[in-house]
């Protein structure tokens, strides 16, 4: 939206990322418009408009699988033009690991069946040579189409791009743009959650994307994810197969760009996994900022000292699969400091 940003607000949300448009989405569905205020002059620039796009449910920990079940139930359920219900396998190299996944899985009840690992290369032979101890399909699993998910989370609300906040003080909101007094204020800046809040930084990890040479892959065929000392996942792509070497490096909140030997870290991580794809042209290549809590845990709810100041950060690698159900716990949280205050 161009033009003065409104002088009072109800709720201001700063950053125009899945957090923050997906808070903006389930607040309009409990009758509250909100103001997005985005530093960009586009929504999903930085980590949200950059992802794989993977719609993942069982994660790594049992709080963020709660999140990631909830929020492709919605995908699937309300927002399916933005979801193929593609399927995923996740892949195992120790039988140890895939039992806690099987586990929470059943916990969660989350279909799942167990693959052999000749189903696995039926499905995926470009990746031949992964070390496969179990595999497990999860039926419900599919690809988030991330732009348009961001963009409808977004309708209808009052959304202002160029709009950098320099400073917030009991609800007051400094940007480049002029002020917006705001009686709850939500922090969804991602990667940048930190001083701007009074906080520490958040550990801010780096990691690469590819898309890669291939014959065609039907773009409703699982995508396979590799949870082994080799970390990888591969899914269908327009122009290709979309690889990334899970890669995490260390690094502060940027506009990320690819690291000059990232190719050579592809192809060495790639080498025993698949001789096809290990030499395949590149055909796209971007990185892209995960943001951790120190904890691990994502920070979403209100500030314990600051009545007016509610938290929507460190959603790490799984923001995307999660938006949803993390504006309904946000929202939630922000009616109940409209309440208070
Ligand atoms: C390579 C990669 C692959 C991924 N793949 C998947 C996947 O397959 N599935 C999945 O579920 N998740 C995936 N993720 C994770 C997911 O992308 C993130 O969890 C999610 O996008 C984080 O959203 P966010 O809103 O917190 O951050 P962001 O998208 O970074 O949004 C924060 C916004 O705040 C704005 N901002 C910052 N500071 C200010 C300020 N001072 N004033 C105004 N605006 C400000 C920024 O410009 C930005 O637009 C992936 C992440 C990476 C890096």
């Amino acid at each position: 939206m161009s033009g003065r940003l409104p002088p009072r607000v109800d709720v201001a949300i700063i950053g125009g990322g899945f957090a923050g448009c997906a808070t903006a989405w389930a607040l309009r569905e409990r009758g509250v418009r909100a103001t997005i205020l985005e530093r960009e002059a586009e929504l999903g620039r930085h980590a949200s408009g950059r992802g794989a796009g993977l719609g993942r449910q069982l994660a790594d920990d049992d709080e963020t699988t709660a999140l990631t079940v909830r929020g492709a139930a919605v995908l699937r359920e309300r927002l399916g033009a933005h979801w193929t219900p593609t399927g995923g396998i996740l892949a195992f190299d120790d039988l140890e690991q895939a039992g806690v996944y099987v586990e929470r899985a059943r916990r969660f009840r989350v279909p799942h069946e167990l693959l052999v690992a000749d189903a696995v290369r039926a499905r995926w032979p470009m990746v031949d040579g992964l070390d496969l101890a179990a595999a497990l399909f999860i039926p419900t699993d599919g690809v988030i189409d991330t732009r348009g998910l961001l963009h409808a989370y977004a309708r209808e609300t009052g959304l202002y791009v160029d709009a950098h906040v320099e400073r917030i003080t009991d609800g007051l909101v400094e940007t480049a743009r002029g002020h917006v007094d705001a009686r709850v204020v939500v922090d969804a800046t991602g990667a940048w959650s930190g001083p701007l809040i009074g906080f520490p930084p958040l550990d801010v990890r780096k990691r690469h994307l590819f898309v890669l040479e291939a014959s065609p892959v039907s773009r409703t065929v699982p995508f396979l994810w590799h949870l082994g000392a080799h970390e990888l996942y591969v899914r269908a792509a327009a122009d290709g197969v979309l690889v990334s070497p899970c890669d995490r490096g260390a690094t502060t909140a940027s506009d990320q760009q690819p690291d000059t030997d990232a190719e050579v870290r592809l192809r060495e991580h790639l080498t025993p996994a698949s001789t096809t794809l290990a030499s395949a042209g590149i055909v796209r290549r971007w990185a892209c900022q995960r943001a951790f809590a120190a904890d691990r845990r994502m920070r979403l709810g209100r500030d314990s000292t600051r009545p007016w100041l509610v938290h929507a950060t460190a959603l790490g690698g799984h923001g995307a699969t999660a938006s949803a159900a993390i504006g309904e716990t946000v929202a939630t949280e922000v009616l109940a400091a409209l309440r208070d205050l």
